[in-house]
């Protein structure tokens, strides 16, 4: 049974991520969830507080770990050996930049698939942008992500976070 890898922004995992996580590791033999160190965004949390988070709520899924890999994703595939690569589709917005992706990393590590996970309906709205948004204006976001994250984030904001 296959390796595969989850990787992405995580700039701060929400609920959402958790879920395609969980469902993904009953999937698979092993689950590497691996946050990108995008040079080129400039992220609320660090790539090493990113990764402390993703710990903290995977914690009780004994086939997760927890990486980071900065450049190229077709690289950091062949290097590792995975042979699949998660994705989480929300909509269709999602869909054209995902299959082109998904279409260049099997021309560039042809050995790895993508496979997609659709969102569960209730998060199918939530992204990380909409949560730093909320909590940027004091909003809750209670919904959004679980009470551990929550609070860093209005730790990150602060002086900002709602009484
Ligand atoms: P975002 O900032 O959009 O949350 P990420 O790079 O952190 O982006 O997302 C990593 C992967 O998780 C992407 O494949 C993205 O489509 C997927 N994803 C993000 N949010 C959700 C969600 N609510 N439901 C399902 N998949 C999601």
């Amino acid at each position: 049974m296959a390796n595969a890898v989850y990787p992405g922004s995580f700039d701060p995992v929400t609920n959402g991520h958790i879920d395609i996580i969980h469902r993904a590791s009953r999937i698979f033999d092993s689950l590497t969830v691996s946050v990108l160190n995008n040079k080129a965004k400039s992220p609320l949390f660090s790539v090493d507080e990113r990764v402390n988070m993703l710990k903290d709520v995977c914690r009780d899924l004994p086939n997760v770990r927890i990486d980071s890999f900065s450049g190229l994703l077709a690289d950091y595939v062949t290097e590792n050996g995975y042979e699949v690569v998660i994705r989480g589709l929300r909509a269709i917005t999602d869909f054209e930049y995902e299959l082109q992706m998904a279409q260049t990393n099997r021309k560039l590590s042809p050995k790895a698939d993508t496979v997609f996970l659709t969102t569960s309906l209730e998060y199918a709205y939530l992204s990380s942008t909409t949560v730093r948004e909320v909590a940027a204006f004091g909003g809750d976001i209670s919904l959004f992500v679980p009470d551990l994250i929550a609070d860093r984030i209005y730790a990150k904001l602060r002086p900002i976070k709602p009484e």
